[in-house]
């Protein structure tokens, strides 16, 4: 889809004072905004669009870039959402329950559950926690002992948070509170219940009325065959408790995977480069490699083999991601000649005489390879 005109997403003239400018974004984000529509869509891409649009045109240079070059002129300030959320403070002036809120509902975090409900329950946060594992281990699979520490709900109130609950006289009940500033409402997290609804005389000592507490947590987690470097395993629901009785946030494996002494992998195929003598490749050779199962295969060198030729050993690879064992990629064996580097006298006269039978002249001006 075309991007829009950034005035036109506002409906402002091309010389609009800041002053309009903020009146007519402000109209757009309250009629389109994700806590008042939830999983409208429509909606959601209106914000964003007048997210963008406000952005670039209430900052002076952005905007005077934007008049002069277009979007080619504030490209990177514009679509990154991250950046759009930044500098708002001015405009919701933190009444919108704080930016994490706006942030979460956008991209597939928590939302608060019933706005007009008792409490404001919000999903905790997932968790990231790296493990670096042996090559051979992310081929065949392993387990990993994962400890970390998470917010977890507090043993000793069981997430009440304490005793003595009354309902919240600020909100009365609602956990938000509306502030009006002309026709604008905003409503936003109660500062006295923390939109809980409700206020503890009585809180938990443990935990200070939160209701949550840090727990140390240690996982066995099980990384599957035909794991890659750089792949996220994600455990649901092992991240933070949710504030409030919210559901819990995920916890997420980032899988490193060490580099091998001797093997490479690049997606379900290994490779792996052996030297073999002069004679060998001329004559041809069985040999003795490793592989990635651990021990030793035979393969056969034929005769005549170039220096830097593969050899394929079928179904001695990597298994596809949680994969079956018994299929798997290929190894890729790399022969590379070796020249002897010192020769004695009498293999220097073999050598010769070798030359002499080959018809080999010692012409210093050899025939390039064609390309
Ligand atoms: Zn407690
Ligand atoms: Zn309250």
């Amino acid at each position: 889809m075309a991007k829009r005109d950034y005035y036109e997403v506002l409906g402002v003239s091309k010389n609009a004072t800041d002053e309009e400018i903020k009146k007519a974004y402000r109209k757009i984000a309250m009629a389109n905004h994700p806590d008042t529509h939830p999983d409208d869509k429509d909606a959601e891409e209106r914000f964003k669009e007048a997210s963008e649009a406000y952005e670039v045109l209430s900052d002076k240079t952005k905007r005077q870039n934007y008049d002069q070059f277009g979007f080619a002129g504030v490209e990177g300030a514009a679509g990154n959402y991250s950046n759009v959320y930044r500098d708002f403070s001015d405009i919701f002036g933190g009444s919108f329950g704080g930016f994490g809120d706006i942030f979460d509902s956008f991209f597939g975090g928590g939302r608060r559950q019933g706005s007009q409900g008792q409490s404001s329950a919000v999903r905790g946060a997932s968790l990231q926690y790296t493990v670096t594992i042996p090559f051979k281990d992310a081929i065949f699979g392993t387990k990993v002992d994962v400890s970390y520490s998470h917010d977890d709900v507090c043993d000793d109130c069981h997430g009440s948070g304490g005793s003595g609950t009354r309902t919240c006289p600020t909100c009365h009940g609602s956990g938000q509170v509306t502030r009006g500033n002309g026709f604008f409402q905003m409503a936003s997290t109660c500062p006295s219940c923390h939109g809980r609804g409700q206020v503890i005389d009585n809180p938990c000592p443990s935990c200070h009325g939160s209701g949550l507490r840090k727990k140390s947590e240690k996982l066995s987690v099980t990384i599957p065959c035909g794991t890659d470097d750089g792949t996220k395993l994600v455990l649901r629901g092992k991240g933070n408790a949710g504030p409030n009785g919210g559901p819990a946030g995920d916890l997420i494996v980032f899988v490193r995977v060490q580099d091998d002494k001797y093997f490479v992998r690049e997606g379900r195929n290994v490779f792996l480069q052996v030297p073999i003598s002069f004679t060998q490749a001329a004559l041809g050779a069985d040999i003795e490699v490793p592989v990635v199962d651990g021990g030793k295969v035979r393969v056969s060198v034929p005769s005549g083999i170039q220096s830097g030729k593969s050899l394929r050993l079928k179904g001695r690879g990597v298994p596809s991601f949680k994969g079956s064992l018994d299929d798997r990629g290929d190894m890729y064996l790399t022969l590379i000649v070796e020249t002897p580097k010192r020769l004695g006298l009498r293999a220097k006269g073999l050598m010769k005489e070798l030359a002499g039978v080959l018809g080999e002249d010692s012409s210093p001006t050899p025939v390039p390879f064609e390309r």
